[in-house]
């Protein structure tokens, strides 16, 4: 379920006639948007404030009464000034051709002229639209650690720590998960070595049906609550719907393999910026 693209229907200035906007609004909304009408004889101010206020993604302007060209390059001036020109901005109404290499060089992303598909317009919107919608969205800090299931630590360590020459930081016993895991640096991420403990482990169930291998990987980001939302809003299943505490003080949350092409991922929050690899001292 992705949002729903959010347009702001706007007429500027101080013509009477709104059908034409009425009947984009209502194509817009058979087409999946939301959309708000500001009504008639706005203020470009009153337009942008509308915008910002209602959060939208896309600012719809149209003018009937000849004086697009200085109420629309206003209206994309104000949004720049109040730092929200991340909202895409059209036209549309009784727009001379020649006027519309002018406007789009003002920051006006499209001019519709009137019997314009409505079609065409929700389409180039929620082409345009659909790269903001990720944007907010940062990157994971880094791979934090990477964990691998194995039968016994015991016969796992002579191969990680003795032929690959990996440092073993430490072992934990982690009982409500029924885990034994061994931390092993590698530059500052880690590889966990993961046995179970008992029959009722995630850990022995992944082994019973896949064997030894690896088994999940952690991701560091910020604010995990948030981005539990931002992806349980964007329709990913999640296996964890809060966060919850794991080891080295850290909040952490698994998604469910299937969004991830069967990996499964962890994501791990700490406490403050990326410090896990000292925390074993
Ligand atoms: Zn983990």
């Amino acid at each position: 379920m992705e949002r729903k693209i959010r347009v702001l229907v706007g007429k500027p200035g101080l013509d009477g006639h709104d059908r034409g906007a009425l009947v984009i609004a209502q194509a817009l909304r058979d087409e999946g948007m939301e959309v708000v009408y500001t009504g008639l004889r706005q203020t470009p101010a009153q337009i942008v404030s509308a915008a910002i206020q209602e959060d939208v993604d896309c600012i719809g302007l149209s003018c009937l009464s000849g004086a697009h060209n200085e109420l629309f390059p206003e209206v994309v001036r104000l949004l720049r000034e109040q730092q929200a020109d991340d909202i895409l901005v059209v036209g549309g109404g009784v727009i001379p051709n020649e006027d519309i290499p002018y406007l789009e060089s003002q920051g006006i992303a499209k001019i519709f002229t009137p019997g314009s598909p409505t079609r065409e317009i929700a389409g180039f919107i929620r082409e345009r639209v659909k790269p903001k919608q990720t944007r907010f969205v940062e990157p994971p800090k880094k791979i934090v650690h990477i964990g691998i299931a194995v039968n016994k630590i015991e016969t796992a360590l002579p191969f990680y720590c003795g032929q690959l020459g990996l440092p073993l930081l430490g072992q934990e016993e982690v009982a409500s998960e029924q885990v034994k895991v061994a931390f092993l640096g590698i530059g500052d991420t880690r590889l966990e070595l993961l046995e179970p403990l008992g029959p009722d482990s995630p850990i022995a169930s992944f082994l019973a049906k896949r064997g030894e291998g690896i088994h999940h990987i952690a991701l560091e980001v910020d604010d995990l609550e948030q981005r539990l939302a931002t992806l349980r809003e964007g329709g990913v299943r999640l296996i964890h719907e809060t966060p919850k505490e794991g080891a080295h003080q850290a909040l952490i949350a698994f998604l469910h393999p299937k969004q991830a092409n069967g990996v499964l991922f962890e994501l791990c929050q700490y406490p403050q910026q990326s410090k896990e690899e000292t925390t074993d001292e």
